[in-house]
């Protein structure tokens, strides 16, 4: 038996003790998707399944099963990948027809959803069917950045997964330069941190977190702001975590001051924004940002 080392925090051991859906957090795209690939292998592998107690993470390498997967064409698996595009309704029916049908090698099935937050809401909606109906050898796995995105109704029928990760001490003595709100960011990612490093990113990250400050300030207008980042995905993220982190930064100070209602709201109107602007495209995209931004400025500053 060979054993995949998985990066994933707080994954059951064994197969049997696996929860039906599951959603894996993390913000760095390669080491997610290389983690569940090497989960799907190891639940699909011939020879774990002979195994009464099969160790999560495990597979053998050698049977039918390792090699189809090796060779990207396992029936029983099924990969929907659409980094750019949105997950529509016709995408979601493939997943549930898959399930519909018997396996093809008599053991597991495993779907996993890369870029969840690209769901649209009504395949969010047809997807739903499909978790609270599980069959007893499948596995759906959900991957996305951050679950905050995802439906509430979605969230509830999923256990969460997260990468493991350094601890930000661990990371603040690898780059001691690195500001905490960069590191914050990364959600603790060091492949992430290094390739930010080697891709010359920290100056826009600096600039970005600078304007904010002053538009936090009334120093600086919406639209300066929201053209800095509205054309780069990751810097949109990162004002979009910065405002989160500031909103969470309220909650806590209002827990001693007893008001909470301008965080709140604040709090409401960033899920509410989150779970639209993905449907969102070119121009309209700062004008809801625009939009967003008015709507809140009064409630964080
Ligand atoms: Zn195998």
């Amino acid at each position: 038996m060979m054993n995949t080392s998985l990066d994933i925090l707080s994954l059951p051991k064994q197969q049997e003790q696996l929860a039906h859906a599951y959603i894996f957090e993390g913000i760095d795209i390669n080491k997610r998707l290389s983690n569940m690939l090497g989960l799907a292998k190891s639940l699909l592998c011939q020879m774990q399944s002979t195994h009464t107690k099969s160790e999560v993470g495990n597979y053998c390498g050698q049977c039918h099963s390792c090699n189809l997967f090796d060779a990207d064409t396992h029936p029983d698996f099924m990969l929907v990948n659409e980094e750019r595009g949105t997950i529509g309704i016709d995408d979601v029916r493939k997943t549930s027809e898959f399930l519909s049908k018997m396996s093809h090698l008599s053991g597991n099935q495993v779907i996993v959803l890369e870029h969840a937050e690209n769901m649209t809401e009504n395949a969010s909606n047809a997807l739903l069917k499909t978790l609270e109906e599980p069959t007893n050898k499948s596995f759906i796995f959900l991957l996305c950045k951050s679950k905050a995105v995802l439906l509430p109704t979605i969230l509830s029928r999923c256990q969460f997964l997260q990468i493991k990760n350094k601890t930000k001490e661990q990371l603040k003595a690898i780059y001691p330069d690195l500001a905490d709100y960069i590191i914050g960011f990364s959600n603790n990612s060091e492949s992430e941190l290094q390739s930010w490093v080697e891709e010359e990113t920290l100056e826009e990250f600096t600039e970005v977190y600078q304007l904010f400050i002053q538009w936090l300030k009334n120093q600086v207008p919406n639209f300066i702001l929201i053209n800095k980042v509205v054309t780069k995905p990751l810097m949109s993220s990162f004002l979009f975590y910065l405002i989160e982190k500031r909103i969470r930064q309220l909650m806590l100070k209002s827990a001693t001051t007893g008001n909470s209602a301008n965080a709140m709201a604040a709090s409401r109107l960033l899920t509410d924004f989150n779970h639209s602007v993905i449907l969102i495209k070119g121009q309209n995209k700062s004008l809801a940002m625009s939009e967003f931004l008015n709507s809140i400025e009064l409630l964080v500053r």
